[in-house]
């Protein structure tokens, strides 16, 4: 019985050298379509996070002076509303130039979450009893 033997291709520039594989990525990269700058490349709209207006846990790294400078916190553990983003480190943390903001939220029972995000415009943080909590939290 005849066995199957698939076709192997001649292989490319064989004997000689037609293609120089970067020359032709660049040509063909010159030669595609321009996106145009326009309404069509308009930045898709992004929700504006809320704002951390004031922070009193000063052992977190991400504290200096009451503001938070963590570009994004997560808030909630499904029973409290922490701060999920808290870390005692001696350390400085956060990019100074920014005031932190609630980047996802996991408590779905507060008036201000929808689809497990934040929608107050601003939220405070401070501790509660031994944690630090969201003090804007509002059970629904
Ligand atoms: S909001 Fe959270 S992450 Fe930011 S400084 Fe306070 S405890 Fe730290
Ligand atoms: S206000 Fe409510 S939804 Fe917003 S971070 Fe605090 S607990 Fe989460």
């Amino acid at each position: 019985m005849e066995r199957y033997a698939p076709r192997v291709p001649a292989a490319e520039g064989r004997g000689h050298v037609t293609v120089r594989p970067a020359r032709a990525a660049r040509k063909a990269a010159l030669s595609a379509p321009r996106r145009k700058a326009g309404p069509d490349m308009a930045a898709t709209p992004v929700m504006q996070l809320p704002v951390i207006s004031e922070c009193s846990a000063e052992g977190c790294a991400y504290n200096h002076e009451h503001t938070c400078h963590a570009v994004a916190i997560t808030v909630g553990d499904t029973d409290a509303p922490v701060c999920d983003t808290f870390v005692s480190a001696d350390m400085d943390g956060g990019e100074p130039s920014v005031t932190g903001r609630v980047g996802a939220c996991k408590m779905a029972d507060c008036q201000h979450n929808a689809g497990l995000e934040c929608h107050a415009p601003a939220i405070s943080v401070g501790y509660e009893q031994e944690q630090v909590d969201c003090l804007t939290y509002a059970r629904a």
